[in-house]
């Protein structure tokens, strides 16, 4: 069985994740994370948030999955948030064109940026076929799909809203308030964690492409001009790249650079893209994914959004496909720019000057004993006009009279009635619109890779055993607790030991079912570094038998020392050399 089988299989059965609302025949893209799954990821978004918000000293918060259509007007997702769908006149069943044609057409890695119209040509002359049903495609036509989930706000249907399709953008629409609690001062970064949503064209690969799913994002608000990332702090990380110019390249590798190299030869442009590429290995590493099957892979030039100036995504190797877990991107001031087109809002923070500054500012200061009798009601509308003119263009009152135009009509007033000057003011600061740079975390894809890559099988006591080599922090349970036998109060005493251990805030299961060699094998199976043992002589001596998952080695350790020894094993010691152990 392929290793992706097999994951999928031992995560319907240990409880890690299984297609959701199988009772009712299933829905593909939807998955439920089981009692195993759902630790997992909890514990996996808590290394993240540890990493990314109170490392960073970033705020994280948690805003609403539903909003209304203007959010996405605005963003662009109403109109550009597409995929490419095929459907096929045969059998009915829709799949994404551009993914038919990389499987089909072995040089092009990247068929969203050719445009419909030549994925349905690449379509035709390779005579791809439906996979559903074996049709062929040639004539069926390509269209763009949007992702979003529709809904209506209310009874009836005056509001429409959208499930989101990122959880970016709640934090971009609360950026008028946060910028006020990070007092004013850029740069500040906001992080969230949750639910996002995609009406997926063809789901896949498990939790790989599903239709709702979290992400974890983090938006870091930057003033372009004067804040830099604190780049020593990660000069001489390493980090694995695979450059456009290599993945053009016949010959072209991932190759391993410092943070500091690789923004000094350009393979990076960009300072923060580089500070976050570098300060998410500790994240990749410390979450246990194997970093031989691990790279940041640069998006090619017709990849990019057209605002985004740099671009990298993270990707995991899977079953012989890399996939990518994260983006990273600078997406310079497009976000806020366009909320603040959209919104009557300000999108924009005031950057204080060092020094004041004096300015020469055109000004108007119109003859309203002039305007009112001359035009009437939109002499108002005209003054505002003459005001937001100077402003923008002083050289329109170089003549005799200046026009402008309101409600499509235009106006001629002489210079004179204008009150036109240009006056020295003294400006303390400006209002800028700052820039983002956001690294988006997939969470489901980052807890299925976790998975795929701490599994493994290996053979002890000459029985082939499964195991998940999970890190301690990251495993579901942390103890198990297990009496040799359910009689002679060896049950009794483990519960009590299990107890114990829940009270000074392990993880901890109890299990008392089938052999002991088979419990171990369970737990090994879900990734639970230790188990504590209860046996005869626990009676006599008050001491248990402690396992370790990773070496299979056991040590018997007083009672009284079983939390300060498993807190050891857990901040790194290993059993034998873990504090004072009796033999
Ligand atoms: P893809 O090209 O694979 O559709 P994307 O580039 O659209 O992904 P982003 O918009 O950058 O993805 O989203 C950020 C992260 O969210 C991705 O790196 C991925 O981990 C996750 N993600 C996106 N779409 C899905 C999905 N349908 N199912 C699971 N995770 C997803």
């Amino acid at each position: 069985m392929s290793e992706t089988g097999e994951l999928a299989e031992l995560a319907k059965r240990r409880g890690f994740f299984f297609p959701s609302n199988e009772a009712y025949g299933g829905t593909a893209g939807f998955y439920t994370y089981g009692p195993e799954g759902a630790a997992l990821k909890r514990n996996v978004e808590d290394v993240w948030r540890d990493l990314f918000v109170r490392k960073l000293g970033n705020m994280e918060l948690e805003a609403p999955t539903i909003m209304p259509e203007a959010v996405f007007e605005a963003s662009g997702h109403l109109d550009g948030f597409d995929d490419m769908i095929i459907e096929c006149s045969e059998c009915g069943a829709t799949h994404r064109a551009d993914h038919l044609v990389e499987d089909a057409v072995p040089d092009i890695e990247d068929a969203e940026a050719l445009g419909t119209e030549q994925v349905a040509g690449l379509v035709a002359e390779h005579g791809i076929e439906c996979p559903s049903c074996g049709a062929a495609l040639a004539d069926d036509t390509v269209e763009e799909f949007n992702l979003m989930f529709g809904t209506n706000i209310g009874p009836g249907s005056g509001s429409p809203g959208y499930l989101r399709p990122e959880t970016a953008q709640g934090i971009f629409v609360e950026f008028p308030r946060l910028k006020e609690y990070a007092r004013n001062t850029l740069p500040f970064g906001v992080a969230q964690i949750g639910r996002a949503y995609r009406n997926e064209i063809s789901p896949r690969r498990a939790l790989v492409r599903v239709r709702e799913f979290t992400q974890a994002e983090l938006e870091h608000f930057i003033d372009p001009e004067h804040d830099e990332p604190p780049i020593e702090r990660v000069e001489d990380v390493e980090i694995p790249l695979y450059s456009a110019k290599d993945q053009n390249d016949d010959e072209g590798t991932v190759e391993n650079h410092t943070v500091g190299e690789a923004l000094d030869t350009d393979i990076v442009e960009s300072e923060w893209v580089a500070y976050y590429l570098g300060r998410s290995m500790e994240f990749y590493e410390r979450i246990g994914l194997d970093m031989d099957r691990f790279r940041y892979r640069q998006h090619l030039a017709g990849e990019r959004a057209h605002y985004a100036a740099d671009c990298w995504d993270a990707e995991t190797e899977l079953g012989g496909n890399w996939i990518e877990v994260t983006g990273f991107a600078y997406r310079s001031d497009y976000d806020l720019s366009k909320h603040g087109e959209y919104s009557d809002e300000p999108f924009t923070i005031f950057r204080q000057y060092d020094e004041p500054k004096t300015v020469e500012r055109a000004v108007v200061d119109p003859d309203m004993s002039y305007l009112g009798p001359e035009f009437g009601s939109q002499a108002g509308a005209i003054a505002e006009e003459l005001e937001s003119l100077a402003g923008r263009d002083r050289s329109a009152f170089d003549g005799d009279s200046v026009s402008v135009a309101v409600d499509g009509e235009t106006y001629t007033v002489p210079v004179e009635k204008t009150g036109f000057g240009v006056e020295e003011q003294t400006e303390s600061g400006e209002h800028i619109t700052p820039h983002v740079v956001e690294p988006s975390f997939g969470v489901g894809r980052i807890v299925y890779s976790v998975l795929i890559h701490t599994h493994g099988t290996d053979t002890v006591d000459g029985e082939t055993r499964s195991f998940l080599g999970l890190p301690a922090e990251l495993a579901p349970t942390t103890v198990a607790v297990v009496p040799l036998m359910t009689k002679d109060g060896l049950d009794d005493r483990a519960r009590e030991i299990a107890d114990r251990l829940r009270e000074e805030g392990f993880e901890v299961a109890y299990d008392d079912t089938g052999n002991i060699g088979r419990r171990y094998r369970r737990q090994d199976e879900v990734g639970t570094p230790y188990c504590v043992t209860i046996d005869y002589e626990t009676q006599e001596d008050d001491t248990v038998t402690v396992r370790e998952r990773d070496s299979t080695e056991q040590r018997r350790v007083e009672i009284e020392k079983l939390p300060s020894v498993i807190r050891e094993l857990l901040e790194g010691a290993t059993l034998s050399t873990s504090g004072s152990p009796t033999t």
